[in-house]
C-alpha cells in the first residue's frame, strides 16, 4: 500500500514563514488545550487580529487539523461563537518505547487520544524494524496507514544529533547494527522523531504534571539504565548522568570508569545486590519470598519485603537509597533546579523506598549540600507510558516546526 504522506500534504497547505509558523502553532496549541474555544477568544488571548486568526484558522481547517463543533451559548444577543476542536480522526501517530528486550507501542490520534497499545518482545538485530512493522499491522485493530503522520520513538540511549547516530545503549545490539537506519526503513516516507527515554519522560512530566510552567526540572530516570532528562527554560536536554562516578573504587563500567551510577543503581544492579543478600541469608525474608532461589528476585518481591519492614532488606535498601541520594546531591550541586523528579522503574519498589531516598538526601553531613538548596525532590507523577506520552507531546509541540525539515529527515530530539 502506498502511503499518503500526510505531513507533506499538511505542509503544502500551510505556507511556511517563521512568524506564521509561530502564530499557527499558537493557535493549534490553544485549540489543543481548550476544546471548544472560539476564534474571538483565540484573538483575545494571542493578541492577533480577528482577520489573522480567521485566515490561519482557514488554513488549519483546510488541512483538516481543526474542525468546528457547533455554536456555543453566549451571554449576549447576536452571533453565537463557534467552538473549535482538534480533528482527532485526521491523523494517527505511532509511538514506540524501546526497552531492553521489548517495545511498548501506543497509537495516538492527533488530539493525543490513545487508540490502542500493546507490548511485544524484540531482539535488536538486522530485520527487527520490519518485524515490528509486521507485528503492528497484524495485531492492530485501528492503525490506518493512510492517516499516519509520524513515528515517534523513545530510546534508552544517547542520541548523537550531529552524527545522527545512537551511542552507548543498554539495548543489547550487534556491534555493526544500525538501529537508527533500521527504524527509518520501517516507514521510509513517514517522519521519524526520536527522543532519549529520560528526556521523553522529563518532557511528559513537565507538560502533563506541571502544565509546562513549573520552572526547571531534572528528571532522574532510574530504570534498566540511568539517565537524566533536563528541562531548562522550556528547552529539553539529555544528561549522561548514568556515567557519573560516585565511587572511584567501585565496579568497572563499560565506559571505562569505576563506580558509575548505572553500575550501582540500575535495575540490574539493584536486583543483583538484593539477590546477593538473599544468598547470604538463607533464613531471611527475601530468600523465603523467592522460594529459596535468589535468581528469581525481582522488584515485586523486594517491594513486598520492604512493606513487611524486614530489617535486613531495609538496610540493603538504605544503602542503595544513599547511592541515589549522592547522585541527586551531585546534580543539585551542578544545576540547583527547582524540581528533581525521581522516576523510572525504580518506583516499582514503592513509597517506602522513595521515602528512604528523600530522607538520605536531606541528611546533613552526608549530603549536606542539599540543606542550602531550594530544590524540591519528588517522585514521578506519571505511572504508566510516560515515555510514549513524552515523545508524542514532543512531536505535537513541534508539529509545524518539524515540518520545515526535508522529507525523510530523521528528527532527533534535543
Ligand atoms: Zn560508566
Amino acid at each position: 500500500m502506498k502511503f499518503i504522506n500526510l505531513e507533506n500534504n499538511i505542509k503544502a497547505r500551510l505556507h511556511q514563514s517563521i512568524v506564521k509558523e509561530s502564530n499557527i502553532k499558537q493557535i493549534f496549541d490553544l485549540v489543543f488545550e481548550n476544546k471548544g474555544i472560539s476564534r474571538i477568544e483565540i484573538s483575545r488571548i494571542t493578541n492577533l487580529s480577528r482577520s489573522t486568526v480567521s485566515l490561519l484558522m482557514d488554513e488549519l481547517m483546510g488541512a483538516g487539523l481543526i474542525r468546528m463543533i457547533g455554536e456555543r451559548a453566549s451571554g449576549s444577543s447576536g452571533r453565537k461563537p463557534i467552538g473549535l476542536e482538534i480533528n482527532g480522526e485526521r491523523a494517527q501517530i505511532i509511538t514506540l518505547s524501546l526497552r531492553k528486550d521489548n517495545y511498548h507501542y501506543i497509537l495516538y490520534d492527533i488530539r493525543g487520544g490513545e487508540l490502542e497499545k500493546f507490548s511485544y518482545r524484540i531482539v535488536y538485530k538486522k530485520g527487527c524494524a520490519a518485524k515490528i512493522w509486521n507485528t503492528l499491522k497484524s495485531r492492530s485493530s485501528c492503525l490506518d496507514e493512510t492517516r499516519l503522520l509520524a513515528v515517534c520513538v523513545s530510546i534508552p540511549a544517547k542520541i548523537n544529533k550531529a552524527e545522527k547516530s545512537i551511542n552507548l545503549s543498554i539495548l543489547d545490539t550487534d556491534e555493526d547494527f544500525d538501529l537508527l537506519k533500521e527504524l527509518k526503513s520501517m516507514c521510509p516516507q513517514i517522519p521519524l522523531t526520536m527522543v532519549n527515554q529520560s528526556s521523553a519522560r522529563a518532557y511528559a512530566e513537565y507538560k502533563y504534571v506541571y502544565g509546562g510552567k513549573n520552572g526547571d526540572i531534572i528528571y532522574f530516570n532510574i530504570d534498566d539504565g540511568v539517565g537524566a532528562g533536563i528541562m531548562v527554560n522550556g528547552r529539553l536536554f539529555t544528561g549522561e548522568i548514568g556515567h557519573m562516578s560516585i565511587d572511584p573504587k567501585g565496579p568497572l563500567c563499560v565506559c571505562g570508569k569505576r563506580g558509575c551510577l548505572e553500575n550501582l543503581i540500575s535495575k540490574t544492579a539493584v536486583i543483583r545486590e538484593f539477590a546477593a543478600r538473599a544468598g547470604e541469608h538463607k533464613n531471611g525474608l527475601l530468600h523465603t519470598l523467592s522460594g529459596g532461589n535468589p535468581g528469581r528476585i525481582n522488584y515485586r518481591i523486594i517491594r513486598e519485603a520492604l512493606e513487611q519492614g524486614d530489617l535486613e532488606v531495609m538496610a540493603a535498601a538504605r544503602d542503595i537509597a544513599e547511592k541515589i541520594a549522592l547522585g541527586i546531591s551531585n546534580v543539585i550541586c551542578m544545576f540547583d533546579p527547582e524540581k528533581i523528579v525521581v522516576g523510572g522503574n525504580i518506583l516499582e519498589l514503592g513509597g517506602t523506598f522513595l521515602s528512604m531516598i528523600l530522607a538520605r538526601v536531606e541528611i546533613p553531613g552526608i549530603n549536606g549540600v542539599c540543606t542550602d538548596s531550594s530544590s524540591q525532590i519528588v517522585g514521578g507523577g506519571i505511572a504508566h507510558d510516560a515515555e510514549n506520552l513524552g515523545v508524542l507531546r514532543f512531536f505535537l509541540d513541534r508539529i509545524f516546526t518539524i515540518s520545515v525539515e526535508t522529507e525523510n529527515t530523521i528528527y532527533l530530539g534535543d
